[in-house]
């Protein structure tokens, strides 16, 4: 049972020791069960995941690391709730009994497809971002406060949902010009070297990932600066 690769392990233990000098055990607790629940759900469908890197763990934790370090609770549990939230969709996602939904034209995807969508998984990142909501408002520096566990839940949602709008918009994919297969990775070669067919070359799901925890961590920026 290996999560991380090498790179992903230090990785990990930079956002951790960010995460725990700004906001202490609990912050802490908050990333573990980020952390823990992500990597079961990823070996209970399969582990086609496969082991974290460096960049995937950044991807996902480095926004709640850096809010830590501003000493913003509540921006970094929105980001790791959309963490959570993406993880959880995509591998309860896995067990749905019908293929993803692209969430922009809703047509039918293989599975794995980024963009594309489930009920199943749906639900289940909803779940992921409820119970992350849950635990960070019962352990949180002011005591326990229900409007702040609305705002987390709802900071996880919108991580999902980003998630899904730019993995099936502006996230690049590719295409084999001699079979049509297709690839997010830019770098395959099928039967010849893949080409452009969506979105920008240099935005991988890494980017996506990484993009949607922002949009997980503007939810209680936002609400800080509108209020
Ligand atoms: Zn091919």
């Amino acid at each position: 049972m290996k999560w991380l690769t090498r790179g992903g392990l230090v990785a990990a233990l930079c956002v951790g020791a960010a995460v725990g000098w700004g906001l202490g055990w609990r912050g802490l607790l908050v990333l573990l069960a980020f952390f823990v629940s992500g990597s079961l759900l990823t070996q209970l469908a399969g582990g086609a995941g496969g082991q974290r890197t460096a960049r995937q763990v950044l991807a996902n934790g480095g926004v709640a690391a850096g809010a830590a370090l501003f000493g913003e609770w509540s921006v970094a549990v929105a980001a790791l709730a959309a963490a959570t939230a993406d993880t959880w969709a995509t591998e309860i996602g896995s067990f749905s009994p019908w293929p993803p939904r692209l969430v922009t034209t809703w047509s039918s995807v293989p599975a794995g497809t980024s963009g594309g969508i489930t009920l199943l998984g749906t639900l289940g990142g909803a779940a992921g971002a409820v119970v992350m909501a849950w635990l960070a408002a019962l352990v949180q520096p002011r005591g326990v406060a229900l409007g702040s566990a609305a705002l987390t839940a709802v900071a996880g949602l919108a991580g999902m949902f980003a998630d899904s709008a730019l993995g099936a918009t502006i996230q690049g994919l590719f295409e084999c010009p001699s079979c049509a297969a297709r690839t997010e990775h830019t770098g395959t070669v099928c039967h010849e070297p893949v080409v452009l067919v969506r979105g920008r070359r240099w935005l991988d799901n890494d980017g996506v990932n990484l993009a949607a925890t922002l949009a997980g961590a503007a939810v209680p920026l936002g609400w800080m600066l509108l209020r």
